[in-house]
């Protein structure tokens, strides 16, 4: 669960001042599929950051799973962050001269998972992202699509409640972006908690939740209707 309240973030850069975050209040449950709309610069990434605690809110309360992340210091934010989060970006971040096995594998070496464990789950995922065939190829050997299905299977390798992706599919032409969408829908029918934001109205109308952001504020954020795009039941 996670619970924002009356969040407030401002950027300086030299005499100007931006809103990031407008006093954004937000309740996602555990195993809901929201997208996050808006234009250029009304703080879609801003808010994603600071859900995946890459960033700090100036004022106000985000409470993730019972904890109150306002009171941890940055040793304990890392850690939640690592136990609970994983974060997809538009340009995949991955370590280019790590194979797509070892690029996947790195939250788990650096949890300090023994090695036959980390085969075995690094394994299960590169079959279930269908990236078998690539374990062995390096970032700039695999496609756009292929390098994205890494950085999701790097984001989900620690098992998080939580799953943020920010375009994830706005470096991708329509079918590598369709296959990703729908291997992150799949994570969520898994129950993951999953919040994409996108320029694409079409991958935003499939969320259950849809919270449009102008200038730092949700202007709107309303729960589909059965028939939107996305199974009512689901
Ligand atoms: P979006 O993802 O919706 O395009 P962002 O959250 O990246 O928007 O940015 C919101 C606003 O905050 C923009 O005006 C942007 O220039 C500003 N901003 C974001 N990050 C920083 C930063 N680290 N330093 C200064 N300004 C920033
Ligand atoms: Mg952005």
């Amino acid at each position: 669960m996670i619970e924002v309240n009356d969040v407030n973030k401002t950027f300086y850069l030299g005499d100007s001042a931006v809103h990031a975050l407008d006093n954004v209040n937000l309740r996602i449950e555990q195993g809901d599929y929201l997208s996050v709309m808006g234009p250029s610069g009304s703080g879609k990434s801003t808010l994603l950051n600071m859900l995946g605690l890459l960033d700090r809110p100036d004022t106000g309360s985000y409470w993730l799973n019972g904890v109150n992340t306002m009171s941890l210091d940055e040793n304990e934010r890392a850690r939640l962050r690592r136990e609970q989060i994983g974060f997809v970006f538009q340009s995949y971040h991955l370590i280019p001269r790590l194979t797509a096995r070892e690029n996947i594998e790195l939250p788990l070496v650096l949890s300090g998972v023994a090695a036959r464990q980390r085969h075995a789950e690094v394994g299960a995922i590169l079959d279930k992202l269908g990236l078998a065939e690539r374990a062995h190829h390096l970032p700039n050997q695999l496609s756009g699509g292929e390098r994205q299905r890494v950085a999701i299977g790097r984001s989900i390798v620690m098992k998080p409640s939580v799953l943020l992706a920010d375009e994830p599919t706005g470096n991708l032409d329509t079918r590598a972006g369709r296959e990703v969408t729908d291997i992150l829908e799949e994570l969520n029918q898994g129950g993951i908690t999953l919040l994409v934001v996108t320029h694409d109205s079409a991958m935003g109308d499939r969320a259950k939740r849809h919270i449009r952001m102008v200038d730092g504020a949700i202007t709107s954020a309303h729960r589909a209707q059965p028939g939107d795009g996305y199974p009512a039941s689901a």
